[in-house]
């Protein structure tokens, strides 16, 4: 069965340049990091490339990626 219609996928900048207002910015720290992915799949934005390399431009700072993080790899700094 073709699930695609029920399911929400992030957008790729889909609410604009998020980055303009946001007030935190998350940050991984790659000694932590193990590359689960984890965190750029929870992306609500989708703005967490593979190689894990974060958009500014779009991310809106709402640490949903900080949360998801099993190893607390990420820390939202202030802007
Ligand atoms: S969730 Fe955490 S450990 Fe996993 S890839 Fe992202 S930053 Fe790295
Ligand atoms: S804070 Fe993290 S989860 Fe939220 S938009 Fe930015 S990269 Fe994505």
């Amino acid at each position: 069965m073709d699930l695609s219609p029920l399911i929400a996928k992030p957008t790729y900048g889909s609410a604009g340049e998020t980055g303009r207002w946001r007030n935190y910015r998350p940050v991984i720290n790659t000694e932590l990091c193990i590359k689960c992915g984890e965190c750029m799949m929870y992306c609500p934005e989708g703005v967490i490339s593979k190689n894990l390399i974060i958009n500014y431009t779009y991310c809106k700072g709402c640490g949903v990626c900080r949360e998801v993080c099993i190893q607390k790899a990420i820390v939202m700094m202030p802007e």
